[in-house]
């Protein structure tokens, strides 16, 4: 295997850098290092935590324009996203460094007038994450700050097309005074560097933002040792528009959460279910709004939708426009690409399609592109079946302001993010996550923490009375 790792900008096949692929021996010796930096940084008390991530927050903002782009560059979404998901990635900081000094213990009744019983909490040991390419700053920040907020070390391996965004905040971690064994990161090879981070007897608890095949491997890798795990993995969201909703309101929210990072994202709209009485009426919309989104490089001013990360992306992106056309879906626009896979670069423009139906790829697998299926449907008990009828059960959304329609909607879909008239819910400050094979565990809110840390019980007893 290259002992480096070739870094390239998806929008021009570009070589940006090339970084060191860590060997075995030296992922080991990481281990072991988080292992003694764990003993050390559980014993920093909760305020000099919270300082010191503070400070890391304010680094890294007085660094974003630099990081911004670098992100743009390996990852090709557009600049102002870069920007965006900067910010999104220090507000999980700052959120934690707040976070770090209420974690509280309590105390119990006892059955006996000789007995105390006490709660604490305790960090629970090193963490080990390896994260994906689509937020290569967001997915890391919201594991390692409320990791390092508990008391616990902290080791990551980003994606190897993304790591250089991973590589520049852990530097911005030391240079804010956070030890350099209590925060590392790894480059190399998912499935080598997965497997040491398993096996390992320094790793308390692994978390994962990725695929579902990849984060069942996790599982089973982690049950020889017993180790937690968070597993951040894979959606296919359904967006319902009821026969009320505003539609034009509908159509920005839906542009949001379909097209942001090319459609890249495990939370962006998979599936347009809408009352069949205004589906036309919406598509129509709809279109037209797709229509003024620009295809470009993420560097150039104006660019809405960057490029598809890699070849294999694309392929699959293609191969379900094709199956859902073949199978009687009507394209609306787009259908068109721009991509060079000698050079290493893959456009996609945004694409609408109606009329597609269950048999189609398209409504049973994640798209992970800038594609657009929209369907109809009669009632809502039928909106909600097709919307269920998955083995994700990551984000939903639906538009309309009747209360008795949203009301039935959120307490019937089985999905862990709900966005009422709402197509960009996530914030640090509530729990991200979902339910069925979309994920164990939550990130971000009073929730995100709890992952990190082990419950003690003391029971004293003899005591005077
Ligand atoms: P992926 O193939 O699962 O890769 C994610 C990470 O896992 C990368 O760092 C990758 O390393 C590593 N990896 C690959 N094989 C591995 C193995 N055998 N053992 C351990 N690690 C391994 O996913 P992706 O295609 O890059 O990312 C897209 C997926 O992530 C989508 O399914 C999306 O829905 C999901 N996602 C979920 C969330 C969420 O919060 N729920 C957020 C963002 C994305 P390499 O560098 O070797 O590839």
């Amino acid at each position: 295997m290259s002992k480096t790792i070739k870094v390239k900008n998806p929008a021009t096949g570009e070589l940006i850098q090339e970084v060191t692929r860590h060997t075995v021996e030296e992922i080991n010796r990481a281990l072991e290092n988080g292992q003694k930096g764990f003993e050390k940084w559980a014993k920093v008390n909760a305020h000099e935590r919270s300082r010191l991530l503070k400070a890391w927050s304010q680094k890294i903002q007085e660094n974003k324009e630099e990081i911004a782009k670098v992100m743009t560059m390996e990852n090709g979404k557009p600049l102002q996203e870069s920007i965006g998901e900067v910010n999104y990635a220090t507000s999980y900081i700052d959120w934690y460094a707040e976070e770090a000094v209420r974690i509280y213990g309590r105390t119990i009744p006892a059955s006996s007038e000789t007995k105390r019983i006490t709660v604490s909490r305790q960090p629970i040991g090193q963490v080990a994450a390896i994260t994906p390419w689509n937020f290569p700053a967001a997915m890391m920040t919201r594991k390692a700050a409320p990791a390092l907020a508990a008391g616990c070390s902290f080791i990551v391996k980003a994606a190897e097309e993304t790591p250089l965004t991973t590589m520049t905040l852990v530097e911005l971690a030391y240079e804010a005074g956070i030890p350099k064994d209590a925060i590392q990161y790894v480059n190399g090879r998912g499935s080598v560097v997965g497997q040491l981070f398993t096996d390992s007897p320094f790793v308390r608890k692994i978390t994962f933002t990725g695929s579902t095949p990849i984060g069942k491997a996790l599982i089973k890798g982690s049950a020889d040792t017993v180790k937690h795990v968070t597993m951040e993995l894979g959606g296919h969201a359904p967006l319902i528009i009821a026969e009320d909703a505003d539609l034009d309101y509908a159509v920005g929210q839906t542009i949001i959460s379909k097209y942001r990072n090319a459609g890249q994202t495990c939370v962006c709209v998979n599936r347009i279910l809408v009352h069949e009485n205004v589906v036309d009426a919406f598509a129509e919309k709809f279109t037209a709004a797709v229509n003024k989104l620009k295809v470009g490089n993420g560097l150039e001013a104006g660019t809405d939708v960057g490029p598809i990360i890699n070849e294999k992306g694309y392929d699959k992106i293609v191969a379900q426009v094709n199956d859902a056309i073949e199978k009687g879906a009507e394209v609306l626009t787009g259908n068109k690409y721009e991509a060079d896979k000698e050079q290493g670069y893959f456009f996609v423009y945004p694409t609408v399609l109606k009329n597609v139906d269950a048999s189609m790829d398209i409504m049973q697998e994640e798209t992970f592109g800038p594609i657009a299926p929209i369907t109809s449907f009669k009632t809502l008990e039928e909106a909600v079946e097709i919307a269920n009828n998955t083995p994700y059960g990551l984000a939903a959304y639906f538009f309309t302001n009747d209360y008795r329609t949203g009301t039935y909607l959120h307490d019937h879909l089985d999905f862990g993010i709900i966005g009422w008239n709402d197509g960009a819910p996530s914030a640090a400050h509530a729990p991200f996550g979902g339910m069925k094979e979309s994920g164990l565990g939550r990130e971000g809110g009073t929730e995100g923490i709890e992952p990190y840390l082990e419950t003690k019980y003391l029971s004293v007893g003899n005591l005077l009375n």
